[in-house]
């Protein structure tokens, strides 16, 4: 079974995003826990806590299929100490936000070597991160997704996603999201059948599908291996759609959220019963 939502809004509470979900008919769903452009926030209030955890089992989502996205503000291989800190206290912060809600997963960007460590520096301060987070909190995993390259974000190539992975000592509690449009971007041609037969092929030596705990479906604007990060709607960028209806029909991608993140919100209703549709035999 597929299990396809978006990054929907919390505006107005935490509990709104279940609504927003099934409002597009989803049956998964990514959120922000908190303002994801700002470094403070105030506590989840009990209110909306207890709303949050009524609305989610209402629509019938299961926590298992919530994806939460950390804040963008947050560089766990942050290259100087106070950067680091701050990054770590904020992500922990994360991480209880979830335990809180009930949700089993924080999705975030490894970090970003700013130019003045190494990206192997930057891997092994990424990994020291979880480590340190995942000693502090209980329950969450924390779910590396895979970057474009953009700018010093490491995490573009599985090998980085596999170097993190390797040096966290709770295995149980680390996994990855890889994102369509990333991986373009980042070089990975899922362009074509054959090209996501490769890919994925790669994906599962360098990191293994064990490890898989959702994916991000979005087109891409940029080109391919242009290491930017602009996604576009289904069917309107360079990737295309042989992927998604790949992704549909392969079970290695079931029971894992699959999220959308493309620019039109108003798409999104449509995008989802495009992607039922192309599941073959439905
Ligand atoms: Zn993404
Ligand atoms: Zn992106």
């Amino acid at each position: 079974m597929k299990y396809i939502g978006a990054h929907v809004s919390a505006a107005g509470g935490v509990q709104n995003a279940p609504l927003n979900a099934e409002a597009i008919g989803a049956t998964a769903f990514a959120l922000f826990t908190k303002n994801q452009r700002r470094w403070e926030a105030k506590p989840l209030a009990p209110a909306a806590i207890a709303a949050f955890r009524e609305n989610l089992a209402a629509v019938g989502i299961a926590p298992e299929h919530v994806l939460p996205h950390d804040s963008y503000l947050i560089n766990l291989g942050h290259p100087d100490p106070e950067g680091l800190a701050k990054s770590r206290d904020a992500f922990l912060d994360e991480m209880r936000r979830c335990e809180q809600l009930g949700l089993v997963m924080l999705n975030f960007h490894p970090g970003s070597h700013l130019r003045l460590i190494s990206e192997e520096e930057c891997l092994e301060r990424v990994a020291a991160s979880i480590n340190w987070a995942l000693e502090r909190s209980r329950g969450v995993t924390a779910v590396i997704e895979n970057t474009a390259g953009q700018g010093s974000n490491v995490g573009y190539r599985f090998e980085h996603l596999a170097a993190i992975i390797a040096r966290v000592e709770d295995r149980s509690r680390v996994g990855v999201c890889l994102d369509t449009c990333h991986s373009l971007a980042a070089g990975y041609d899922l362009r074509s059948r054959a090209g996501c037969e490769a890919v994925f092929a790669e994906f599962d030596r360098v990191v293994g599908f064990s490890y898989l705990r959702g994916m991000h479906l979005n087109d891409a604007k940029a080109e391919f291996a242009s290491k930017v990060d602009r996604h576009a709607n289904l069917g309107q960028g360079r990737l295309g759609m042989e992927v998604f209806r790949y992704l549909m029909n392969d079970p290695r991608f079931d029971n894992i959220p699959l999220i959308l993140e493309t620019i039109d919100e108003t798409k999104w209703a449509e995008e989802i019963r495009m992607l039922y549709a192309l599941v073959e035999g439905s």
